[in-house]
Formats: C-alpha cells, structure tokens, sequence
C-alpha cells in the first residue's frame, strides 16, 4: 500500500472523532485528487469511509464518499495519457489471476506484450505531443473488442499489455491479429499524411493451474522480440505441437521467423 502522508494538510491523525478524522481525510482527498494525485486520494477516501463504517453519518454523505472513493480507486488504477490501465494494476491483477477460476479451467491465460514500430521515428518526425496522441489512438483500439474479462494495460513506454484470462491459444493470437490489423488499417492520414504505424506482438499462454506469472510475461517478450525479428508489423505465438515460434495471419505464410535463441539482436 502506499503511504499516506503522515500529517493530512497539518493536522495529526488521531483527530477527536471519527467523524472529524474522516472529514479531514475526505477535504485532503479532495484536493490531492484536484491536483491529479489519484492513488494518495484514494488512500485517504479509504481511511475515510473505514472510519465512518459503522458510525451514523448522513445516508447522502455517505454515498457521495463512496462515490468519490470508487472514483479515486478507478482513476488510481489508470495511465493518465491514455487512459488504459497502468502498471501497478496490471502487476495486481496478474497476481490475483494466480487463483481466478476463469484460469484454472482448460482455457487458462493468455498475456500478449504489445510494442509500437519505430516509435522513436515517429516522435522524432512529428514531435513528442504528436506521439502522445499516437499511443491514444493505439490504446483505443487495442481496447476494441476484447473478449469479457480482458484487459488492456500500459507496460511502460509504448508497450502494452492484453491479458485473456480464460481465452484460448487460438482465440488469444486471432485477438492479438485482429487488434494488430486494425491498428495497421487505422486511418492515421487523419493525423498527417505521412503517418504510418504498425505493432509488433507477442502472446503467450499457459494452460491449467497458472502459478508462474512472470513467466509468462517474460515468454511473450521472448515472443515479442521474434514478432520484431521477423520483420516487426506482426504477431508472433508458439505452435503448440511443434513448439516452434509462428506468425499469425498473412505474415505466418510470407516470413522466415527467426526462431528465439537464434536472433541476438532486433534488426
Ligand atoms: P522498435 O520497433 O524496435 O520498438 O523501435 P522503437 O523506436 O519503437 O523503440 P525504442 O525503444 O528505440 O524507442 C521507443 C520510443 O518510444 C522512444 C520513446 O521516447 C518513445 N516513448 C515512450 N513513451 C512515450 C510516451 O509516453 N510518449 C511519446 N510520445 N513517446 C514515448
Ligand atoms: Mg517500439
Ligand atoms: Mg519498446
């Protein structure tokens, strides 16, 4: 958890009721989240509604701190650009998938590491801001059509993650395909003319009891780095008969893919 300031704007914490405690935390809250500071808001709004539990508090003052506490706790868990969820809730629900049911059954997890092509260039090109707008648009239609349960979350930079609890190997890589042709097809002329941007992706999956989540994680960068070896502008997956790496779609039958062990370096 993070650690809430010791002091709330001055005042000790052992305030002389719960109700004036909570008060405090609630005004600190506000402002914290006024200044964009999501996760410390939502901590003290924590701190606010536990301390009322139980207590008697108006009914509508208290559903409008549980409003704003479900607010902050959304917006705590959200990359501010763009909006996808962020790192650290992609670490906790990774954890929490260890004992999901929707993983245990024959169908288990599938993580997908997305990468933008070239991205150095673009914001080079075009500028930073630009870029920034370009990694919106990526998210947004990363976001589209994602089965019930997935999510979309931002890895660092301009990787993302996909996670497909309970999604097939076969429907993970369509998935994966599908989001990487749309983004290959998305009209980026609306941005400038001279714009193009594609994604490399590699999805992993593991079947039954999932107890090695970073090994998973760490088996779609593998994957990853093939997608990128082998030309970028693809998804890469591994066959699970032969165990060698495949690309998806139109890729799968034009490329030499460069088996993992075998590439060193990204071209
Ligand atoms: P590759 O195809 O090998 O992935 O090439 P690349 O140029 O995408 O990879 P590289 O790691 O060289 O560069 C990543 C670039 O992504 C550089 C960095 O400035 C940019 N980037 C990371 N985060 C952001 C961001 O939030 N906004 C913008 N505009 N650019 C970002
Ligand atoms: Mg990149
Ligand atoms: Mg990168």
């Amino acid at each position: 958890m993070v650690m809430m300031r010791d002091a709330i704007d001055g005042h000790a914490l052992d305030d002389a009721t719960p109700r004036h405690a909570a008060a405090r935390h609630t005004a600190t809250a506000e402002r914290l989240a006024a200044e964009g500071d999501w996760e410390q808001a939502y901590q003290h709004l924590r701190a606010a509604v536990r301390l009322l539990h139980g207590q008697p508090v108006p009914a509508d003052e208290l559903a409008r701190l549980r409003r704003e506490h479900a607010e902050a706790r959304e917006q705590s868990r959200r990359d501010s650009l763009t909006s996808s969820y962020n790192r650290r809730y992609l670490d906790e629900r990774l954890v929490t998938l260890l004992d999901d049911p929707a993983c245990r059954g024959t169908a288990g997890l599938s993580v997908a590491l997305v990468d933008a092509d070239h991205f150095k260039q673009v914001n080079d090109t075009f500028g930073h801001r630009f870029g920034d707008r370009v990694l919106q648009r990526i998210v947004a239609e990363l976001g589209t059509g994602l089965p019930e349960g997935a999510f979309c979350a931002r890895y660092g930079g301009e990787e993302f993650a996909l996670v497909l609890p309970g999604c097939e190997p076969a429907d993970a890589v369509r998935t994966c395909e599908a989001a990487r042709h749309r983004i290959d097809h998305h009209p980026w002329p609306e941005l400038d003319e001279r714009l193009r941007v594609t994604v490399s992706i590699g999805v992993a999956h593991t079947a039954g009891p999932l107890t090695d989540v970073e090994g998973l994680v760490g088996a779609a960068d593998v994957l990853l780095y093939a997608a990128k070896d082998s030309g970028r502008n693809a998804v890469a997956y591994r066959d699970e008969g032969t165990g060698f790496v495949r690309l998806a779609g139109p890729a799968g039958g034009r490329r030499a893919i460069t088996q993992p062990g075998q590439a060193e370096t990204r071209l």
